[in-house]
């Protein structure tokens, strides 16, 4: 599994002490913009120290042509001055490749009468200039699409729509005036579809300030479904334009031409030539499988695999990645010829590049599709008593390195550096997640919530708040 999208915020110290446009000079400060810039919005690893400062080393000058391109500069693979500039410009917090979408989520609404919530207000504006702007903003979708906006006042909406400044819950925390202005998330459950507006920046109805009918219309395009685009004249490029005539703001070719593959275009007005009623016979039901929209649908085990997930049932399993819309369904056997079927549990270490999957008293290890020597180890090497005859469910913390098995109403936590269980153990899974309380079938962790199975109900749940705060089908990851 890919780390996860940390939009760490720009030093506050530098954005506050530079205006925009002074971007050559400072030389150490601007190297580390740079740097912050390249790794937040173009993936460059942060794992190599001092990267930027050695303008000549090959994976940073990659990457500035890359944004260079992507931005729609002359690509010279230099830090020239129209490059800074462009550099230090409000923008969205989305990130211009890769990393945002490694979350396997779904990058499209599969209806289309959607629900959204302003759950928050700005002090900049009135209320009714905030509810205007979204409106319009959301307006500006609905005229080139069949999607249709209501707005709802209470409880889950599709699009939850939010003011924040700094830390605000999603592991992407804001940074101050100026730098990143806003970000959503793709289509999907939970926090997917949401978009936070950084309240740090002054919003306005105008372009005094940050215009917020434009962040809005563009984050939108986010919850939508759609990422950036490298079209300079399109609402999805990613650099905020304070010249857009308002007053004649229309989108792009190239939004439309993003969104319409996603969606189509609105529906035929009365006045166009109806289709014919007679059409082809309805194609035939498909092979006898696990139907992955069955509502009643459980799952065995569930586990990241290098940023898929891996959804166990019988002797299949789906496989969902965020760039594929479909999950692929295989044969376990297929890809892991000695591996069971019928698992009961499998995480994943990231660390070790290692998924552990069990079955009964054992467990085996693979790595990609390959199975580990050594396995199949008994569960009581892991220092289980031997009370314990199974495993129901398993999740690893990344972050934290400790792995969690839940067996019946108890679970064990084990620390992966230590190679031990933790002492205290077992201790009751309603005392520590509370609203888990009937038996786990599967766990996973993602994007820093637990997604606990049970049956056909999924709990996402908040490790931090200690509590559930979504409840969805379990196969809600498959968009159905
Ligand atoms: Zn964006
Ligand atoms: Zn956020």
């Amino acid at each position: 599994m890919e780390s996860l999208p940390v939009l760490l915020s720009l030093c506050a110290a530098v954005c506050s002490a530079y205006p925009l446009d002074e971007a050559a000079r400072g030389a150490d400060t601007s190297m580390d913009h740079v740097q912050k810039y390249l790794e937040n919005y173009y993936n460059l690893p942060k794992d190599v120290k001092q990267f930027v400062r050695r303008r000549d080393s090959g994976p940073v000058v990659k990457k500035i042509q890359e944004m260079q391109k992507f931005l729609g500069l002359e690509v010279t693979g230099k830090l020239d001055s129209s490059t800074l500039e462009v550099m230090l410009k409000p923008r969205c917090g989305v990130p211009d490749v890769g990393h945002f979408r490694t979350f396997p989520g779904m990058p499209k609404w599969r209806k289309t009468q959607l629900t959204y919530r302003i759950v928050n207000y700005t002090s900049d504006l009135p209320r009714e200039a905030v509810d205007s702007a979204i409106e319009r903003a959301l307006k500006v979708w609905e005229e080139v699409t069949p999607l249709t906006f209501s707005r709802v006042y209470e409880g889950e909406a599709d699009i939850m729509i939010s003011f924040a400044v700094g830390e605000h819950g999603d592991f992407s925390p804001f940074d101050g005036p100026g730098k990143a202005l806003a970000h959503a998330y793709p289509p999907g459950p939970g926090i997917y579809g949401d978009a936070h507006f950084d309240d740090d920046e002054q919003w306005t109805k105008d372009t005094r300030g940050t215009n917020l009918f434009l962040v809005a219309a563009h984050e939108l395009g986010h919850s939508l479904g759609l990422f950036h685009s490298a079209n300079t004249e399109a609402l999805m490029y990613p650099v905020y334009n304070p010249l857009t005539d308002l007053a004649r703001f229309r989108l792009a070719q190239d939004d439309v031409d993003g969104i319409q593959s996603l969606y189509g275009p609105p529906p035929a007005s009365s006045d166009d030539t109806p289709l014919p009623t007679e059409s082809v016979p309805p194609p035939p039901p498909p092979p006898e499988t696990p139907a992955m929209c069955d509502p009643a649908l459980s799952f065995d085990a569930v586990s990241t695999l290098r940023g898929e997930v891996l959804f166990f049932k019988d002797r299949h399993f789906w496989r969902k990645s965020f760039r594929t819309l479909e999950p692929e369904f295989h044969l376990i056997s297929s890809f892991w010829p000695s591996l069971p079927s019928g698992l009961d549990a499998a995480y994943e270490v990231t660390s070790k590049d290692s998924v552990f999957l069990f079955k009964g008293n054992q467990f085996w290890a693979i790595r990609g599709n390959e199975l580990q020597a050594g396995y199949p180890r008994g569960i009581h090497t892991l220092g289980f008593p031997p009370t314990v005859k199974k495993i129901d469910a398993a999740m690893s913390d990344k972050d934290k390195k400790k792995t969690y098995f839940f067996v019946e109403d108890k679970y064990w936590r084990y620390d992966e550096q230590r190679r031990s269980m933790e002492p205290g153990f077992p201790k009751q899974i309603a005392e520590d997640f509370p609203g888990v309380d009937s038996q786990v079938d599967a766990v996973f962790e993602e994007f820093g919530f637990f997604y606990f199975f049970s049956g056909s109900t999924q709990l996402e749940f908040d490790p931090n708040a200690k509590k559930v705060t979504h409840v969805l089908k379990s196969n809600s990851w498959f968009n159905c």
